[in-house]
This record gives structure tokens, sequence and C-alpha cells, in this order.
């Protein structure tokens, strides 16, 4: 399986699975439907599968257009049903789904949305994450709670370092600026923002990233680091306070 990165709107991020055998592809939130179609009609590609993450109409304004012309199935959360257009094949918790060669992992992660999965391809270590953990960064609570978002993140974190992360949006160089705000003193967050900013003069994606560089360096995923919670004040707060702190700092960042 070939991932193909296809740059979207203004930062979004829309993500092809091909098999290369068969010349089959998936596609992974598609925020418009022309740039895919460039793509797979350039390359010869048949689109079978649509992957919505969550309902946000930069997740799935190409759904209707990409579904008419090639006949492609939609797949989505089963508790957003009535959220996600023209929803074909509904998908649960923990669900294995398997179509021709594709094989993922359903993986509920609320927090962002109520209804919101990741589409985790464990046999080639391809997790795509949507707007739940970006690189460097997290989502914003739009429906959830703290504890909920808080607790999705921890699933995402037991995953195998070596997962590659492919998420929503090109937000990596803005996350960095809030993260060494509060983690000054992470050496492997200096290397990582060094390399970052050579990737956004070039203009090259900065994704995919992978569970174990976020484990280090995203701090989200850090929020039980003794350095990160004396910067903040809040020396003897728990995980999930700290956490919802670092929400709020970066809402209003
Ligand atoms: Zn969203
Ligand atoms: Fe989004």
């Amino acid at each position: 399986m070939k991932i193909e990165i296809i740059p979207c709107l203004q930062d979004n991020y829309s993500y092809l699975i091909i098999d290369e055998n068969n010349k089959n592809a998936c596609v992974v939130d598609p925020s418009e439907a022309k740039p895919i179609i460039n793509f797979l009609e350039k390359h010869n590609i048949k689109l079978n599968y649509i992957l919505n993450t969550h309902h946000h109409f930069d997740h799935v304004g190409g759904n209707s257009e990409l579904k008419k012309k090639y006949n492609a199935k939609v797949i989505g959360y089963v508790g957003d049903s009535k959220r996600i257009p023209d929803i074909d094949i509904m998908v649960k918790d923990e669900e294995i789904w398997i179509e021709n060669n594709f094989e993922a992992k359903i993986i509920h992660i609320p927090g962002h949305t109520l209804g919101h999965i990741c589409y985790y391809f464990y046999k080639e270590n391809n997790l795509f994450t949507g707007d739940t953990l970006f690189s460097l960064g997290c989502g914003r609570i739009f429906e959830g709670t703290y504890e909920q978002m808080f607790s999705s993140l921890e699933k995402i974190k037991k995953l195998p370092g070596k997962t590659k992360i492919y998420c929503g949006h090109e937000y990596t160089l803005q996350n960095s600026k809030f993260c060494i705000t509060y983690d000054k003193d992470n050496q492997s967050l200096i290397k990582k923002i060094k390399d970052i900013k050579e990737k956004s003069k070039k203009k090259i994606p900065t994704i995919p990233s992978t569970i174990n560089d976020e484990l280090k360096n995203n701090i989200f995923l850090r929020s039980d680091s003794k350095e990160i919670k004396t910067n903040l004040g809040i020396n003897n707060s728990t995980s999930l306070t700290t956490f919802s702190k670092l929400r709020d700092l970066k809402d209003n960042f």
C-alpha cells in the first residue's frame, strides 16, 4: 500500500491509500473532490472507498461528488450516520473493516466531535487520526469533554511506537510554538522544530509523524511530565488537569 498526501483547501490533508497491484484506492477525509480526481485520473487509479474520520465539512466535502463519479462506498461511524453525507457502511468501535486488500481497525476517539474515529491499518502501521491527534497538537474540544479527549489520546498512545500518524491538517509549525513555550528544555522538541522549519520553508509536508515522535515532543501527550507541570505552576495536579489546562491555554494562544 502506498500513501499519497493530497493537500486540500487551506491546510487540510486528504490521503489516498493505494493498492498498487490492483490500482484501487481508498481516500481518507476528502475535503474536496477536485484534487483527488486530478490525482486518480493522472495515475489511472480507481477509487473504491471513502473513509471519514468525522462529519466536519473540511473532511467530508468531497464525498458526494467522488461517490457519484467512482461509485465508491462511504464509510463512517455508526453514531454519525445522520451527519456523514452519503454514508453507505457504518462502522463501530473496535471493529475490523476489511474490503479487498484494505484492512483497518476502527477506534472510537471522541472529544473533537462525539463521533470521531480513527482508522488503524495495523498491517502497515498507518494511523489516520483526523482532527484528534495532530503532529505536536490535538484537536479542539467541540462536542466532547476534556476526559473524553484525554482518554482518546491515551488509546492512541498505546499503539506501537513505529505507527505512522497521518492527521487532518498541516498545523505542525504553529503547534510547535505552543509546545516549546511550556516545554522549553525538551531537547528532542528543539531538534524537531529545526526539521519542521526546514520542511515548511520548502513547502514539504511535515506528515507523517510517528507515535514515538509524538510521545517525545507533543505536549498534549506529555501531561504526566513533571517539568511541564512546573512550567504551568501546577506541580501536584493530575495528568487530566494538566491536559485540560494545556487545552485551555492553546485555545487562546
Ligand atoms: Zn474537525
Ligand atoms: Fe478539520
